[in-house]
């Protein structure tokens, strides 16, 4: 089972486990930073923003300065941008110094607003052995509709696909089912035939079946 699963993913991990996260950072800070602002929000609008928010703090220190309604006038159009104000304050406090920001899953999910698929993005983008799998919102559609894994509840999906998948090849398998979630597998209109999956996909088969039948 193992075996047949790798075999089929290589196709999807060659075309975009190594891909950069679409948060234009440039260092560990700023992802850190992106990656709490971004909950719920789009990538793109992050990166609009991103440019004006490290110019006014470059730094953790000088962000562990700033008292949350300082940060409104640049955050104001995020979604929920009072309380990630205080999570990015508090968070700098915790940490102090840019050298201090932490890369394992146990010291990560201890900041404020920070969870497993962040952590996971995190140990990812800096290079780490991975200690999980990214589930985000286009792997928990993805990765069922493929057949790698049931449900919809993220946690669950991660444990699924780390018991599927070797563990070097984690920090490759969840954004390489994110980025395919991205551009071709969308929640409505899946392009399936550019699919790299598509003959494997429980999801395209299935519908193929379907569609012969009521020919
Ligand atoms: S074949 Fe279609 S449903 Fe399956 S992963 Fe690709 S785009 Fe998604």
């Amino acid at each position: 089972m193992e075996q047949h699963w790798m075999e089929s993913l290589e196709p999807l991990l060659i075309q975009y486990g190594k891909r950069k996260h679409p948060l234009e950072y440039k260092n560990r800070y700023q992802l850190l930073v992106m990656i709490i602002l971004s909950a719920q929000v789009s990538d793109r609008n992050i990166n609009k923003l991103a440019p004006q928010f490290f110019e006014a703090y470059p730094s953790i220190n000088s962000l562990a300065k700033a008292a949350p309604e300082d940060l409104y006038p640049i955050i104001h159009t995020v979604m929920n941008f009072g309380k990630k104000s205080e999570a990015l304050v508090k968070m700098a406090q915790l940490i102090g110094e840019d050298d201090r920001i932490p890369t394992t899953m146990d010291e990560l999910t201890k900041l404020p607003a920070i969870g497993r698929k962040s952590a996971n993005i995190i140990i990812r983008e800096s290079g780490n052995e991975a200690e999980g799998i990214v589930v985000d919102l286009h792997v928990v559609r993805v990765a069922p509709r493929i057949g790698i894994a049931e449900g919809d509840n993220p946690e669950k999906i991660e444990k699924q696909l780390m018991k599927l998948v070797p563990r070097d090849r984690w920090n490759e398998m969840g954004m390489a089912l994110s980025f395919l979630g991205r551009e071709i597998c969308r929640p409505t209109d899946p392009d399936c035939k550019i699919c790299v999956m598509n003959k494997v996909c429980n999801y395209y088969n299935e519908t193929l079946k379907s569609f012969s039948i009521r020919q």
